[in-house]
Order: structure tokens, then C-alpha cells, then sequence
């Protein structure tokens, strides 16, 4: 174990590529450079409030002394990083926006261990060249949900980046929350994220829009060599890289089906190239089960990322991708080609997991029927996701109409008509008989499904009781739901987690929508 004030950082990506060393934090563009020069903007107090000992082992990483938060708050930089923030470009709501980069993310460094090479990043570490009309900074409460909500995705065995620790600033923020003119302070915090890398669909749109060719080629030959070196020696290695990306976001798109996770701004800057869940903001658990349910305000007149609607989004950010991609070919069949392999890599990514779901390791004909009767009949009656998903891992065999009601009532946000009633006891009638002709015993069944259900989500309206009881200087239940996340499969333990959203939550900002204001 090593203290991060003694750690000789790596900082390969800035020695690599062309930069912007001024170190000017001017709101500006900076043709043709993949990052800017950004030392972080030191803060008035900071305090520890969460710490990722589960992350802290794997990168070898000692527990932070004060000396060593003043570090993670941004206010001292050792002499081995070179902080900076990176250059991208995006499509946002459908559409080009040009440059982005980090407006509030500093790169300290990487960090060498033996399980691997990291970039260490501040989240709402001051301005940087990025930072456009904002102030760079991120509060408390965002941060919150990103420290927690990135960990429990990451116990919840969803591809994601992580976070290591989360420092209260003892500096205010002012934010307009409502977007309605009224704005308040609220107290600023900085989250330290974890990942192999935070390269984005992005960092290669923005190269290819500016007609960048050789640096274009240069980052993906350094990407593929550095996280896919399988690639390296082949000919057609973008191809067989680009493959890989579609292959691993197909996955992702998969997993956030499986969970119940909707993002809430899949925008290309916000589409992590290694497939991993990447920049948390208005994004939300299903509570009823419902397709169209998007946590972003934001979003609300097309709910584009809507929860249904991400494995096809997952499609459409790809197409910028290889659009970007396609600088580097003379022709692009053999782009296209691999960009139209999506749909059915998703397809059995999903049906395989969704049988999963209710027990089953084949995924025939019957089984993807099943599958969406249950996505159909579910869509109507709108159970809550999690709490219905672990129920029907024990149904009781030989079910009657009645049993069927009072087994799963508890996972009913209100009651059925006779109309639906009559449909979902016939859909368990015929899945309780499925199950019995299953390959699987009945325990080896239960077992499958309560490895792919989990039991334990981050509901919005727990991260909203937990922020309010932070900035109210009390972690005990911030700290319960970090202890709950790492255990998300378990069969017992922290019952008062597993409770339906409350009707008290269902309008309440911050409880079921969001906004990007953070
Ligand atoms: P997001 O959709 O939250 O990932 O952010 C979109 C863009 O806005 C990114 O370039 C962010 O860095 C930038 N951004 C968001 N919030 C802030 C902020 N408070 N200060 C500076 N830049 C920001
Ligand atoms: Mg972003």
C-alpha cells in the first residue's frame, strides 16, 4: 500500500499527445490539441466524507491522512502529475456540438498497480479551458450520486468507472436547480474518479471534425494499443478494434436493461470508449417498470434516453463514431459492416440475459417468447422492477390465480384492473410450468435468477434522503447505502432498501426526475 502523496504518477497520454501547456484556464477553443494544462482550484475546507476501501486495496492505495485529502480536494499537486483537462467534442439531444472537454474534470495522472494502470481524475475541481460559461465546479449533491452510484454499479457487476473518494469543499456553489431563476448555493464537493481511461466517443469526433487526420490515427493507434493490445499486430486493427467497441457497448447497453439503469444523458461525450458507464448525472434505477420512464428533465419533450430507447441510442452514438472513424479509410464498407453487427450482438447479449432473468439458460424459441410476453404484460402493469424480479425467483410451483395476486403484490404500485389481473396470473401460470419442464433444478434456477436480479438498487429517493442528511452533517445513512451497495445480490439484510419508491417521492425533485443542474 502507498500514499497518494508518495506515488510517482504516470503521465503518458500528456507526453504522448499535443497539449495546450499554457496552463490558462480562459474559456477558449484549442485547435488540433487533445487536452489543456489545468492545475485544480483550491477549495476552503476539505472533509473526507466517503472513501472506496474496496477500490483503495485493488489500486494498492492507503487510506488518505488530512495532508493526503488536501490532495483530493485539489489543493495541492505533487511534483510527478500533470494535471489537465481533455479535449472532446460530442453530439448532445441528437445533435453537433462542437468542442466540450472536461469543464470540471481534472486528470491528475495515471496510477501504476499491479492490477493495472489508472487515471486518477478530480470531478468539480476548479475551471479549466473547457469550462465554457460554468464555474467548474460540482455539489454535493451530484457528487453523492456519482461516488455511490458508480460503486454500487460496479458490485452490481455493470462495467462502469469508479470512484475512490468523495471530499466536501467547505466552499458554496450556486446553482439553479429548477432552471426556473432562482438560484442557491449549495454546498460544492469533489469526487475522485477511477478508470483505465475516460476517453470518449467524443476525443474522436472532435479530431475528425477539425480534419485532423494523423492525430486522429495516432489516438487510436495509441487506444488500441494500450486497452486492446490483442489488436495490435493485425492489418485491419481499427476494424477489429472498432468490433470491439461495438461488442462491448452492445454488452453495456445489455447490462443497464438487466438493472434497471437508466443513464439520462447518453450524449457521444458521455460514451466511454472501453464500454464503461461513464459520467453520472440525471440517471435513475426503474422503479415501476416502465419503458418510457427517463430521469432527465431535460429529455421530457422526446425522451430520447428513455430507458427503451437506450440499446437503440447505444446504435445511433456508435454511427457518429464510426462516422468519425471513417476519416481514417478510403472506403467504409467494412465500417458499416461492423457498425450493423450491433443490432444482433445486442439482441443476444439481451435474450441471453433476459432468460437469465427468469431462470432459464436456453434461450430458444419458447424462452424469447417468454421473454416478451413478460417485457409486454410487465409494461402494462408496471411492477416495481427489482422487487418483482426477486419474487418470481420464488414463485411457488402449482400456483393458483389468488397465491399469484398475493405473492406478488407487494411489488404492485397499484391495483390491477380484472383486465390485467386475469393477463399477468395467466403469464405466471404458464412461467411457473415453463419452469418446471427447465433444464435447472429448482434451486440451481433460483440460484441463476438472484445472481442477475439484484435486490439491493440505489433508489433516487435513498440518495435523496442520504444528500439531505449529509448537508445536514450526518453520513449514517450515506454510509449504510455505500455498506448496502457491495451487497446488492445478498438475500437478506438492510430490508428498509428494498421498499417501493414512497408516494411521497414520486414528484419530488431529485426523487424520480432530475435535472442536469450539478
Ligand atoms: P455532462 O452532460 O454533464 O457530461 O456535461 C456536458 C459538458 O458540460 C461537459 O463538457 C462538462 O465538462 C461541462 N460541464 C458540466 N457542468 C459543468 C460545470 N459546472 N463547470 C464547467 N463545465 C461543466
Ligand atoms: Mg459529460
Amino acid at each position: 500500500m502507498i500514499s497518494i502523496a508518495e506515488k510517482e504518477f504516470e503521465n503518458v497520454f500528456t507526453q504522448t499527445f499535443e497539449g495546450d501547456d499554457s496552463g490558462d484556464r480562459t474559456p477558449r477553443q484549442t485547435p488540433g490539441k487533445l487536452y489543456s494544462k489545468a492545475v485544480p482550484t483550491p477549495v476552503a475546507a476539505p472533509r473526507l466524507v466517503g472513501w472506496s476501501t474496496d477500490l483503495a486495496e485493488k489500486l494498492e492505495i492507503n487510506y488518505p491522512s488530512p495532508a493526503e485529502v488536501e490532495i483530493l480536494a485539489g489543493n495541492k499537486i505533487t511534483s510527478s502529475m500533470n494535471p489537465y483537462a481533455a479535449c472532446y467534442a460530442g453530439h448532445q439531444f441528437g445533435n453537433w456540438a462542437g468542442q466540450l472537454g472536461d469543464g470540471r474534470a481534472i486528470t491528475l495522472g495515471e496510477w501504476g498497480s499491479k492490477n493495472g494502470i489508472f487515471e486518477l481524475q478530480l470531478k468539480g475541481a476548479g475551471p479549466t479551458a473547457y469550462s465554457r460559461h460554468a464555474d467548474g465546479r460540482a455539489v454535493l449533491r451530484s457528487s453523492v450520486r456519482e461516488y455511490l452510484m458508480s460503486e454500487a454499479m460496479h458490485h452490481l457487476g455493470v462495467p462502469t468507472t469508479r470512484a475512490l473518494a468523495l471530499v466536501s469543499t467547505g466552499d458554496k456553489v450556486l446553482r439553479d436547480m429548477f432552471y426556473n431563476g432562482n438560484p442557491e448555493y449549495e454546498p460544492g464537493a469533489i469526487v475522485t474518479r477511477v478508470a483505465p481511461s475516460f476517453l470518449r466517443f467524443g476525443n474522436f469526433e472532435l479530431l475528425a471534425a477539425q480534419r485532423e487526420t494523423e492525430k486522429l490515427r495516432k489516438l487510436v493507434d495509441w487506444t488500441i494499443d494500450r486497452f486492446f493490445p490483442q489488436f495490435m499486430e493485425e492489418e485491419d486493427r481499427i476494424l477489429k478494434w472498432f468490433q470491439e467497441v461495438v461488442e462491448k457497448t452492445a454488452f453495456l447497453m445489455s447490462e443497464w436493461q438487466r438493472v434497471g439503469f437508466v443513464h439520462g444523458v447518453m450524449n457521444t461525450d458521455n460514451m466511454s470508449i472501453l464500454g464503461l458507464t461513464i459520467d453520472y448525472g440525471p440517471f435513475s434505477f426503474l422503479d415501476n417498470y416502465d419503458h418510457n420512464f427517463t430521469p432527465n428533465t431535460t429529455d421530457l419533450p422526446g425522451r430520447r434516453y428513455a430507458f427503451g430507447n437506450q440499446p437503440s441510442i447505444g446504435y445511433w452514438n456508435l454511427g457518429r463514431l464510426a462516422n468519425a472513424l471513417s476519416l481514417l479509410f478510403e472506403e467504409t464498407e467494412g465500417l458499416e459492416n461492423v457498425l450493423e453487427s450491433y443490432e444482433k450482438i445486442f439482441w443476444d447479449h439481451y435474450y441471453g440475459m433476459m432468460s437469465r432473468k427468469l431462470g432459464f439458460e436456453k434461450v430458444g424459441k419458447q424462452e424469447k417468447e417468454l421473454n416478451s410476453r413478460f417485457e409486454k404484460v410487465l409494461s402494462v402493469i408496471q411492477p416495481d422492477m427489482t422487487i418483482f424480479y426477486r419474487l418470481l425467483a420464488d414463485v411457488p410451483p402449482e400456483v393458483n390465480p389468488q397465491a399469484i395476486k398475493d405473492h406478488f403484490r407487494n411489488s404492485f404500485y397499484q391495483d390491477l384492473s380484472p383486465n390485467q389481473e386475469d393477463l399477468f396470473t395467466t403469464l405466471i401460470t404458464d412461467y411457473s410450468k415453463m419452469r418446471k419442464n427447465n433444464n435447472l433444478s429448482e434451486e440451481a434456477t433460483r440460484d441463476l435468477m438472484n445472481r442477475t436480479n439484484p435486490r439491493i438498487i440505489l433508489r433516487n429517493y435513498l440518495l435523496h434522503q442520504a444528500i439531505e442528511e449529509l448537508e445536514k452533517g450526518e453520513d449514517e445513512l450515506f454510509l449504510r447505502l455505500q455498506e448496502a451497495m457491495a451487497q446488492s445480490y445478498a438475500p437478506s439484510g438492510f430490508d428498509d432498501f428494498i421498499k417501493k419508491r414512497p408516494s411521497w417521492a414520486e414528484t419530488k425533485a431529485g426523487c424520480s426526475m432530475l435535472s442536469c443542474s450539478s
